[in-house]
C-alpha cells in the first residue's frame, strides 16, 4: 500500500542562517538567487512512516505573482485560454464582466487602468509606471481576441479623467488587424458581443 506520508520538519534553514554561512540547502538558495527569487526559509521534511524526504521553501506572494506573470502557458483549467498568461486570463475575465456591466466601475461598462491593476494586485498601490504593465496585458488579450474574430477588450480600458483609452489604443490599432475603425466602434462591438 502506498504511504500517505506524514511529514515532520527535521530542519529549518532561514535566509538569515543561509546568509550567515549555513551549508544546508546552500545550492537551493543560490540557484533561486540566480533567478532573483528570494527564498525566505527552507524546510527539510521527512515522512515519519517511510522516511521519504522532501524540501519546501517559502517565498513572498509578490514573488509568486511575478512568477505567474512570466508563465506564458497557463495550466489548462476550464475557462482559460491557451496563449494567454494566468494574469491575462484573469484580466480578460474581469473585462468581460465589466463589458456586461457586472462590475461597478467609475465609468459605466469600462475599467480604468487603475481598476484593472487593483483587480490583479489589490494591495499594491497603482502608480503612473504601472500603466505600461496594464497596457501589455490588454494588448495581448486584444491580439488574442482579434485573431479569434472577437472585439478588442482594450477599448474598454480607459483613463480616469477622459473615460476613454489613452494613445496606446490608437498605436495598437495601427499595428493590429482589428476591423473596428475607431475606439467607439470597438467599444460598442464589445458591449454587444458580451451583453
Ligand atoms: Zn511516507
Amino acid at each position: 500500500m502506498a504511504c500517505k506520508h506524514i511529514w515532520k520538519t527535521v530542519n529549518t534553514i532561514s535566509r538569515k542562517a543561509h546568509l550567515a554561512g549555513s551549508k544546508k540547502f546552500k545550492s537551493g538558495f543560490d540557484e533561486a538567487d540566480a533567478y532573483d527569487i528570494k527564498i525566505l526559509s527552507a524546510r527539510q521534511k521527512q515522512c515519519v512512516e517511510c522516511s521519504k524526504k522532501r524540501t519546501t521553501v517559502e517565498i513572498s506572494k509578490t514573488q509568486l505573482d511575478s512568477i505567474y506573470n512570466h508563465l506564458s502557458r497557463p495550466i489548462g483549467k476550464e475557462g482559460r485560454e491557451e496563449g494567454l498568461s494566468n494574469i491575462e486570463n484573469k484580466v480578460r475575465k474581469f473585462l468581460i464582466k465589466v463589458s456586461k456591466g457586472k462590475v461597478q466601475t467609475r465609468h459605466e461598462r469600462k475599467a480604468m487602468y487603475k481598476e484593472v491593476w487593483l483587480h490583479i494586485y489589490p494591495s499594491r498601490p497603482f502608480g503612473r509606471g504601472n500603466t505600461n504593465e496594464v497596457v501589455d496585458w490588454i494588448v495581448n488579450i486584444s491580439d488574442f481576441d482579434t485573431s479569434n474574430d472577437l472585439p478588442p477588450l482594450n477599448s474598454l480600458v480607459v483613463r480616469g479623467d477622459t473615460g476613454m483609452p489613452g494613445d496606446s489604443w490608437v498605436e495598437w490599432k495601427k499595428h493590429s488587424n482589428s476591423l473596428y475603425k475607431n475606439v467607439e466602434a470597438a467599444q460598442i462591438a464589445c458591449w454587444d458581443f458580451w451583453a
